[in-house]
């Protein structure tokens, strides 16, 4: 699913290059939602095969689909009706949401979850097998074996790869080698900070906003991955005795329902949550913790004015209940908002990181004087250094390499980075564009 970046929007996103009944099978490398936003619409359009994919996967994107079919039914709704407001004349044809919430029963009941690292056959002539791609929860690349008349031929797609030393996930797996390789490659031209003592910044933060200024510490964040994360450092915190006695909030309906399928698949969790287990069966919770699914408890948040951790989504603050919290928060010094992830310079969060001084909520302008913080070592995706250790094992079998998923430019500086690393034949296809192996 196309999700910004460009203007036409709804119609990238209701268009196929490819007959959808044509298709045989679809194979999932992970939930997040540019990955798996349009498999309900797929369905609808004529697809009628298995999508295979982890069993993690699965269960996010039983909530997740449904959560995006909730958003397209409400854009679609708030689009008609600034339609209708417009004299005739001026008005665009009106739209259909890509798909709705009854739809998701159906999509989610072809679903096949798989584990990691066990072949399967998928038809006479084709076997899968996935492995941790250390991304998000459930998250793999996949590996596949082709017999086309009588000759094999082996594939590797990376999916999205994430990065080794991350909480709660294991290191990415490197894949088989393989003749063909479709590679990511988001952060093709860049190198991350690393961020040693992560969680001393972090109870600093804590401390200096909830302790000394007795104000509200407000932090945006995706609600699977980065949510999960952030409560299991806070969790080790408390069972350490380090963490102050401070209410710590989880307000978002989607945070609060992954958090749940990250507790019920454990088969997921890295050496050190396995251990952690031992000493706390709830990583994911603690007493002064709680999760707010309804708009009141909410609500009640925005009147309270003790000191609090808040964390809500949407990340970059453009949707969800994080937009009240700023507008409520935003001008108090005493409160901080801590950015702990990639925001797109146009959004709210992407604004706040830059520096601004003053942003509009809801129509109106606010005064930014809460002091904004930022911790960018929560990443999900590898850099150029990690993804080529994830990559150089298929230097001696791959005949081609294709990079996808990434902006024009960082992929053309991919290319010669792996160039220079010594990987030959490496393809930028085009959007749309048909290759035979
Ligand atoms: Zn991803």
């Amino acid at each position: 699913m196309f999700q910004g970046g460009t203007k036409n929007l709804h119609e990238e996103n209701s268009q196929w290059y490819f007959k959808p009944k044509n298709v045989d099978v679809l194979i999932l490398s992970h939930a997040h939602i540019d990955h798996s936003g349009r498999i309900p619409k797929l369905v609808n359009d004529g697809f009628a095969g298995d999508i295979y994919c982890t069993h993690a996967t699965r269960s996010l994107c039983a909530i997740m689909l449904l959560d995006s079919a909730k958003i397209q039914e409400r854009d679609a709704e708030y689009y008609n009706k600034r339609q209708l407001k417009k004299k005739k004349r001026k008005r665009k044809a009106l739209r259909e949401p890509l798909y709705i919430s009854s739809d998701i029963p159906k999509t989610m009941s072809n679903f096949i979850g798989c584990s990691y690292e066990r072949w399967i056959r998928i038809n006479n002539n084709v076997e899968i097998c996935f492995k941790d791609a250390g991304h998000i929860l459930g998250s793999a690349s996949v590996n596949l074996r082709i017999n086309e008349n009588g000759k094999n031929k082996t594939i590797g797609f990376t999916g999205d790869i994430g990065r080794p030393d991350r909480p709660i996930l294991r290191d990415p797996k490197p894949m088989f080698p393989a003749d063909y390789v479709i590679s990511e490659s988001t952060y093709g031209d860049k190198e991350h900070e690393s961020g040693p003592q992560q969680s001393e910044k972090f109870l600093e933060i804590i401390k200096e906003t909830c302790l000394n200024k007795k104000g509200k510490l407000i932090i945006p964040a995706f609600s699977v991955g980065r949510t999960q994360e952030i409560v299991y450092m806070l969790d080790k915190m408390e069972s350490a005795g380090i963490l102050p006695k401070i209410p710590v909030y989880v307000d978002s309906p989607l945070s609060v329902n992954a958090t749940t399928v990250f507790g019920s698949h454990p088969e997921c969790y890295d050496n050190e949550l396995n251990e952690y287990l031992l000493i706390d069966d709830n990583p994911f919770g603690f007493n002064d913790l709680n999760y707010i699914r309804s708009v009141d408890g909410s609500k009640a948040l925005n009147a309270s004015k003790e000191p609090a951790i808040i964390i809500s989504s949407s990340g970059m603050m453009n949707a969800g209940r994080i937009q009240h919290h700023m507008y409520n928060n935003i001008e108090n010094p005493n409160n901080t908002f801590l950015i702990v992830g990639y925001c797109s310079p146009d959004t709210p969060g992407g604004m706040l990181r830059n520096g601004v001084e003053a942003i509009k909520v809801f129509g109106e302008w606010k005064i930014v004087k809460a002091e904004i913080k930022i911790m960018d070592s929560f990443s999900a995706h590898g850099d150029r250094k990690e993804m080529y250790q994830f990559l150089k094992n298929q230097e001696s079998s791959a005949k081609k390499v294709f990079l996808v998923h990434g902006e024009q430019d960082t992929q053309m500086k991919f290319k010669s980075y792996l160039q220079d690393k010594g990987f030959q034949n490496i393809f930028i296809p085009a959007l749309g564009e048909t290759i035979e192996l």
